[in-house]
């Protein structure tokens, strides 16, 4: 192994990204120095490198939260994880460990966590660094292009579904079919849900129905919450808001049923009106959903190890980061963009 490694660096906001030859991180005691062979392009780098979130990113830094690969070396006090093993980095890098969130088993609102590839050096890179307690665990003999999007895509939107409460036999609207949106789809049929799909692609939509959602409704059609209530009769039981865009926000309020939940994930910034009337006399709730805890991403994992999600995948290499960037910032991304970093074997 030679002692330097390709990584893409953000060196500033709204800049193409740098291909740097770096030292190869070297893992402290309780690390994992994962080499990595696959890192999925969340559409939350893209915020990232344009600095567009309230709180930005430390500069520079190496983007990333879906990387996976194998474990090239770890820390003297690592037990549970060695050489050769199969994992995953995902955006929760760390967090305390022993505060009120992290004791009651929801580590992903620790106010002390650090995020890989925004306050910590994420997976477009050969090689990163992650404590072995935080990294995902993937099955044997991975298939890794395809399980890169579980660490992000899937544990988010499996956990955002949780987040519905919707049961076996009800109705979801998932409103973004990305990256994102279309795992979603894919662990809401596995879930028992029924599903309306709302993009406003053409692609997006072609692609919903083939996985298997019942109904995919273009979010720019003026009937399409009229439809959305009659569909389900009465409205959904749940909605999942992965969009990154405000007005999908305000929309979603108006697909949901009366008692319904709206789990709400995507980040663009800003603010959207929320219509008192109708949240109170429908009794909604609206909760904000971020990322899932180790558990989930546990869980979420075990659906792609069952064949029961997987997904679609287009894929691109680290020096031609920066036009998979623009083609996903252009909204011509199906499904989600994987950098194909290492080989395998
Ligand atoms: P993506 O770009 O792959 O997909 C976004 C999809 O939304 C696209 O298909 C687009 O056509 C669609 N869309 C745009 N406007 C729409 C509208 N008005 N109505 C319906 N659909 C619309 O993005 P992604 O990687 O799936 O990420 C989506 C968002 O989720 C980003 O803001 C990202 O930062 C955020 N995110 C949040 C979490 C979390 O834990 N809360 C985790 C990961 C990503
Ligand atoms: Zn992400
Ligand atoms: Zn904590």
């Amino acid at each position: 192994m030679t002692n330097t490694m390709r990584a893409a660096v953000v060196r500033q906001f709204n800049q193409p990204l740098v291909i740097e030859e770096r030292a190869i991180p070297e893992p402290g005691p309780r690390d994992v120095l994962v080499r990595v062979i696959a890192s999925g392009v969340c559409h939350t780098d893209l915020h990232a490198v344009q600095g567009d979130w309230p709180v930005k990113p430390t500069l520079p830094f190496v983007p990333g939260h879906e990387a996976v690969g194998y474990v090239a070396a770890r820390g003297r006090e690592v037990t549970d994880l060695k050489e050769g093993d199969p994992v995953g980095v995902p955006w929760l890098h760390d967090a305390c460990g022993h505060c009120e969130h992290c004791g009651g088993g929801w580590e992903t609102l620790c106010e002390s966590q650090h995020n890989t590839g925004y306050n910590v050096d994420g997976g477009y890179a050969e090689y990163v660094v992650a404590p072995a307690a935080y990294v995902g665990r993937l099955p044997d003999r991975p298939d890794f292009v395809a399980l890169a999007p579980i660490l992000c895509a899937g544990v988010t939107t499996y956990k955002g579904l949780k987040e519905t409460e919707a049961k076996p036999g009800e109705w979801v609207v998932i409103s973004g079919v990305g990256g994102l949106g279309h795992v979603a789809i894919q662990y809401a049929k596995a879930m028992g849900l029924h599903v309306v799909a709302v993009d406003i692609a053409e692609s997006r939509l072609a692609l919903a129905r083939e996985l298997g959602a019942d109904l995919a409704l273009d979010a720019s059609d003026p009937d399409v919450v009229r439809t959305v209530l009659r569909e389900t009769g009465g409205g959904a039981h749940g909605v999942l808001v992965t969009a990154p865009s405000v007005p999908a926000f305000r929309q979603a309020i108006a697909f949901a049923r009366r008692r319904g939940t709206i789990s709400l994930v995507g980040l663009p910034p800003g603010e959207f009106p929320t219509p008192i009337f109708e949240v109170v006399l429908k009794r909604l709730t609206i909760r904000g959903s971020i990322v899932g805890t180790r558990n989930d991403l546990a869980e979420a994992m075990a659906f792609a190890a069952d064949g029961k999600v997987r997904a679609r995948t287009m894929t691109g290499s680290l020096e031609r980061v920066n036009e998979a960037l623009a083609s996903l910032a252009a909204g011509e991304v199906d499904g989600r963009l994987v950098l194909s970093i290492g080989s395998p074997d």
